[in-house]
């Protein structure tokens, strides 16, 4: 029995602790995120729903890579994962640049103290106005296509000046194994691998300066066999496109899709057979493009797990003969809690009842919000603690993709807060 389940009393078997719930302690029978007692943190809020992200966790998360990872290997933080403010000037200062999504991202990051030259901007239909700010910020540009290049040239021309360009490449093999979406087919994303020689010859006749590969496999990914192959393929095809480029390969990012145990089945990422693949291609890489800044973006992974979402019970009701939790939060704040961001299956993310963390499971309970729709389901026929209106429910593996990925206004209630603590 492990520590915690001896906390928690005896649970029935089908109510075994869920491995996401391990790391989180309780105190005086409630959950603590910083140190702090939810309810606490519930004050601190001033309202409920709220998200809570916890900076040692975090802060923990980068330390665990860093040490699994080789030392030459740069990590960047995609900031669409959780672009709050203060997370991203906390990561800022742990990881060695960012990856941004649209000209708000950019600003964020800058605004954060983010080093330009470390800023990478891919994303399909960048706008004028989004290229005129990137150029003046001097980061890096990840051309989409031969259109985009076209567009930022005359752009840059026209400002005189010559941005850094990566080319964002969509691989043409084919990789078999779970979790990546990286079939060789057509995508909204990167140019095709086969047509990069072309672009590439017309890129150096343009007012943009060269400087790498950007080459994304996929995401949520938790099997390290399949992580490894996609990115021994993307140096591969890298080394190979290097060939036809107009200046060396200064930066090259391969991608991240380091996945996050969401669901009971889920089993955690090998991060040190990652990490040990890892290094006979960091010296492929350094041995077949020696200027190359090498670079891992992850979103998810560094924060997914540091956040839970917390929403009060504010009814409990029994409808023939299944009780619900009527909670203040939602769909509205947690979109893929419900199972509606872009999931096959709706499954149940972790649970737990905040405010009484370490008493025994002993009913079937669905947790719902409070939205008058039957798909704003947050935990489904669960085993939990009785709870009743006042009760905290925790929602966690909610630092990714939550906040910012949810309809925030749809049915007009309040929004939820966030504190980084
Ligand atoms: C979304 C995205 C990421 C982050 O994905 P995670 O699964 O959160 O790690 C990284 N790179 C690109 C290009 C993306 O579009």
């Amino acid at each position: 029995m492990s520590e915690l389940e001896a906390r928690r009393g005896p649970l029935t078997a089908s109510a075994a602790v869920h491995p996401a719930l391990q790391p989180w302690e309780a105190a005086g029978g409630e959950l603590r995120i910083g140190g702090q007692p939810v309810s606490a943190l519930a004050r601190r809020a001033g309202r409920t729903p709220f998200y809570a992200y916890d900076r040692a966790k975090i802060a923990q998360r980068v330390a665990h890579l860093r040490n699994a990872l080789p030392p030459s290997v740069h990590l960047h933080y995609a900031i669409k994962a959780n672009p709050m403010p203060a997370v991203i000037a906390e990561l800022a200062r742990l990881v060695d640049g960012v990856d941004v999504a649209s000209g708000l991202e950019l600003q964020a990051a800058l605004d954060a103290g983010v080093n330009p030259a470390h800023v990478g901007f891919a994303g399909p239909g960048k706008t004028d106005a989004e290229l005129t700010q990137a150029i003046a910020a001097g980061i890096v540009i990840e051309l989409e296509s031969v259109g985009e290049m076209r567009r930022a040239a005359a752009i840059a021309r026209a400002q005189g000046v010559r941005p850094s360009v990566a080319v964002r490449v969509n691989p043409d093999f084919r990789l078999k194994g779970a979790g990546m979406h990286m079939a060789g087919g057509p995508s909204a994303f990167g140019v095709d691998a086969e047509a990069v020689p072309d672009l590439l010859a017309e890129l150096a006749g343009l007012s943009l300066t060269f400087v790498g590969f950007h080459i994304f496999a996929g995401s949520q990914n938790l099997n390290a066999e399949s992580l490894v192959q996609a990115e021994a393929a993307i140096v591969d095809l890298a080394i190979r496109l290097a060939e036809h480029a107009p200046a060396p390969v200064r930066h090259l990012n391969i991608g991240g899709g380091f996945g996050v145990p969401y669901f009971p089945k889920d089993v955690s990422l090998d991060l040190a057979a990652v990490g040990q693949a890892l290094h006979p291609l960091a010296e492929r890489v350094a041995h077949a493009l020696p200027e190359a800044r090498l670079v891992i973006e992850l979103g998810r992974y560094l924060v997914a797990e540091a956040g839970v979402y917390l929403t009060r019970v504010i009814d409990r009701k029994v409808s023939r003969g299944q009780t619900y939790l009527v909670t203040d939060g939602g769909l509205h704040h947690h979109l893929a809690a419900t199972g509606n961001f872009g999931q096959g299956i709706r499954r149940n993310f972790p649970v737990a009842v905040a405010t009484r963390f370490d008493a025994p499971a002993t009913e079937t309970v669905s947790v719902v919000g409070c939205l008058c729709t039957p798909i704003d389901l947050l935990a489904d026929k669960v085993t939990l603690p009785y709870a009743e209106p006042g009760d905290l429910i925790a929602i966690f593996q909610s630092g990714a993709y939550g906040f910012s990925a949810s309809p925030r206004d749809f049915l007009s209630h309040p929004q939820p807060a966030q504190l980084l603590v």
